[in-house]
């Protein structure tokens, strides 16, 4: 067996699959180079450090339940002027992470809504932050499933767990009483606690339709807007744009985005508010918050 073959056996035994990995690299640098032997092995235990690191973050993304993987480099702000690009530079130190304040995204389809919640999510993955994603749709299918089994209080645990918790498409169902109820639980037991991204379609005068009771509306955007970010993307849909690039579309068929708006253009976004909540009633602008 040559020396080579030898580490190799031995670093596998140990574990240390990151250095068996690179181990010929990093041996052939450092006779080219003439390494000091501090900073070889420097190198060399870096090799393992950054390993596991890249599978501590791959596990991490899995377990995340992202629907794909879409980063912040990958978004065009220009496509989208509607956004403030401080407040999402703001929001990339992830410093509402540590504050455990929230991120509502508001727009219409394809605004690039859930493509934001994922750059997010992901870049808190990256600061070792877990995060979770689901949609409303199928978040309080299983908590819904888990109240009527007896082990609600067991269930939402899973949901308390990671520091960011993305709730998309708040909004395109509606939720029965039930399904109300079990929000807002969720909602007030994160509350100061970990955050919450959400994405809806819906402006917030129109939450009391989602929840089919302005007074539980209220109870929950209370809790969700204290400490938060709102994130108002008016604008075309980027799909449509990719379509119509591709000569699927003519080019006077796209005011899907606009038609959908869910915000007055009047309307700008608002950073860290403190709601004041009075009341919501159905059919109340954004703006009457
Ligand atoms: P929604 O607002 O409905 O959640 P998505 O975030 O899913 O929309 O965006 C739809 C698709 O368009 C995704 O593939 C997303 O990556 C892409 N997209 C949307 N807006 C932009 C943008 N401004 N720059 C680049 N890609 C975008
Ligand atoms: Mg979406």
């Amino acid at each position: 067996m040559t020396t080579l073959e030898r580490l190799q056996t031995a670093l596998s035994g140990l574990g240390l699959t990151g250095i068996e990995a690179r181990l010929e690299v990093l041996l052939e640098r450092a006779s080219k180079q003439e390494s000091a032997y501090g900073d070889f092995l420097l190198e060399v235990v870096s090799a393992e450090v950054e390993a596991r690191r890249q599978r501590y973050l791959k596990t991490r993304l899995q377990l995340a339940h992202l629907p794909y993987i879409k980063t912040f480099e990958q978004f065009d702000f220009s496509f989208q002027p509607s956004i403030d690009e401080r407040q999402i530079r703001e929001l990339r130190t992830l410093r509402f992470v540590h504050e455990a304040s929230n991120v509502i995204l508001l727009g219409p389809p394809g605004v690039g809504k859930t493509h934001l919640a994922v750059a997010l999510a992901e870049a808190g993955i990256q600061a070792g932050q877990a995060a979770y994603f689901m949609t409303a749709h199928d978040l309080v299918t299983d908590l819904g499933r888990a109240y009527r089994e007896g082990r609600l209080d067991r269930r939402l645990r899973i949901y308390l767990a990671p520091k960011v918790l993305v709730i998309d498409e708040m909004g395109y169902l509606p939720l029965d009483e039930m399904g109300a109820t079990i929000f807002f639980q969720l909602v007030s037991a994160r509350y100061e606690r970990g955050s919450i991204i959400l994405t809806s379609n819906k402006s917030y005068g129109e939450w009391g339709s989602i929840f089919g009771d302005p007074i539980i509306a209220t109870a929950i955007l209370d809790r969700l807007l204290h400490h938060s970010t709102t994130v108002n993307i008016r604008g075309e849909s980027y799909r449509l744009k990719e379509r119509r690039k591709a000569g699927l579309l003519p080019a006077w068929e796209g005011e899907e985005g606009r038609a959908l708006s869910v915000a007055p253009a009047s309307t700008p976004p608002k950073t860290r508010q403190k709601a004041a909540l009075g009341s919501v009633p159905a059919g109340a602008t954004e703006s009457g918050l």
